[in-house]
């Protein structure tokens, strides 16, 4: 289906970053993949295409494109090519926000630049051992001691848990209000902060996801983020732009695993013929061009209503809870399309069936998606 949203400078853009990842990540994705972490130069070499942050002010040295399309274009094409360890979308699209968001002019002037230039690498610490979903559960303590916080706890599962140069740590600030909670910018380096394990996943092999650990770390007053008690509600403030950068992969991600299905079942032959002659073949991915169309098309809605600000996190959870199912069927049926082939890590369905599953649970779960939505509706 033809999409109508885009615009002569996002096709250019769109050029310019599919050459730029063509170029730079193309050649470099097995070697990360064995390395179970990127490159830190792909970094500074977004940076100085001016692919990072692309939507900040020129004073910072961004591009002032206040327009979600360049966003989900990259989204777009990181999940074209299967990419899930250079996570521009989290760098740009989720951290960087609350810097700019909730910074102040000296926080914005401290650390925008070298995050727009690919030098600080970013990465945000909600989870916990004993906490996800429930984030007020979480139990790392930030305490106030005058000129600095004091931040206790560990975290979990944290993306660009050991390239990142600036973490954004949740911490609990009141013990009397477990909603109180503030957003501190620890930095590589700080005395108590370590970095743990390299976690062993599933999928995501690129991807350097990490425990962290905070023991007696002096955060100085300057890194605190906001109100020291306003954390939770920046949190699920921006949340709802994070879930629409998840339907952007997502849909991207299950077009491309039809794409690659597509194709195969082309070539392969059974019984005489392709398999793409079997009514079972031709219905299954009759069945997904239709989904993933209809997907396409909710989503560049919510992309357009989130320029105008009028994206609802209600609608957010609707486009990831929607787009992240619709994905994991997609590269399910891809895979059992695929025969034994699918399930070798040669095949690309195969990556994308192990990278895809992840996107049912982190940024919230599908059935906390569903709690956003039915709370919208005043059952
Ligand atoms: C690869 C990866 C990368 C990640 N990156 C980051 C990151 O960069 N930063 C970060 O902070 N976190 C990150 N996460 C954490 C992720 O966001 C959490 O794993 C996720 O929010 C779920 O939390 P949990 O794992 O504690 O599961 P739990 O909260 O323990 O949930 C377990 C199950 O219970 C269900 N459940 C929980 N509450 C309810 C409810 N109220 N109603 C119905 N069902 C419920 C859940 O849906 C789920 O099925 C990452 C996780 C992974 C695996």
């Amino acid at each position: 289906m033809l999409r109508n949203h885009f615009e002569t400078e996002h096709n250019l853009f769109r050029d310019a970053f599919r050459s730029f990842l063509n170029k730079e990540v193309v050649p470099h994705q097995e070697e990360w993949e064995d390395a179970g972490v990127v490159d830190r130069s792909v970094w500074r070499k977004a940076g100085e295409m001016g692919f990072l942050l692309p939507w900040a002010e020129e004073e910072y040295g961004g591009a002032a494109l206040k327009d979600f399309r360049y966003e989900q274009i990259m989204c777009e094409e990181l999940a074209a090519i299967n990419e899930p360890g250079f996570m521009i979308p989290l760098h740009s699209a989720l951290c960087g926000p609350y810097i700019a968001e909730y910074g102040n002019a000296e926080q914005k002037a401290r650390w925008l630049p070298g995050i727009i230039r690919g030098e600080s690498i970013l990465a945000v610490a909600m989870t916990e051992p004993s906490a996800g979903s429930d984030l007020a559960g979480m139990r790392t303590t930030a305490v106030d001691k005058g000129d600095h916080f004091v931040l206790n706890g560990s975290k979990v599962f944290i993306s660009n848990g050991l390239l990142a140069d600036l973490v954004i740590v949740a911490a609990k600030t009141d013990p009397s209000n477990k909603h109180a909670m503030g957003l501190f910018v620890v930095e590589r380096g700080m005395e108590g902060f370590e970095r743990g394990r390299n976690l062993k996943k599933l999928g995501m092999k690129s991807q350097d996801t990490a425990e962290l650990f905070f023991n007696d770390v002096k955060v100085p007053k300057e890194n605190l983020l906001g109100d020291a008690k306003g954390g939770f509600f920046y949190l699920m403030n921006m949340l709802a732009q994070e879930r629409l950068t998840n339907a952007c992969g997502a849909v991207a991600g299950a077009e491309a695993a039809l794409n690659a299905t597509v194709e195969y079942v082309k070539e392969r032959k059974a019984f005489d013929r392709p398999i793409a002659h079997f009514q079972n073949t031709r219905f299954k991915l009759a069945e997904m061009r239709t989904q993933i169309d209809v997907a396409q098309v909710f989503t560049d809605r919510c992309v357009m209503d989130h320029n105008q600000k009028k994206l609802t996190p209600e609608v957010a959870a609707e486009a990831k809870l929607f787009t992240t199912e619709l994905l994991c069927k997609v590269v399910d049926e891809g895979v059992q399309l695929h025969g034994g082939w699918g399930y070798m890590w040669e095949y690309p369905i195969c990556k994308m069936y192990a990278n895809a599953r992840i996107q049912r649970i982190f940024a919230g779960t599908s059935e906390i998606m569903k709690e956003i939505i039915s709370r919208g509706m005043k059952l």
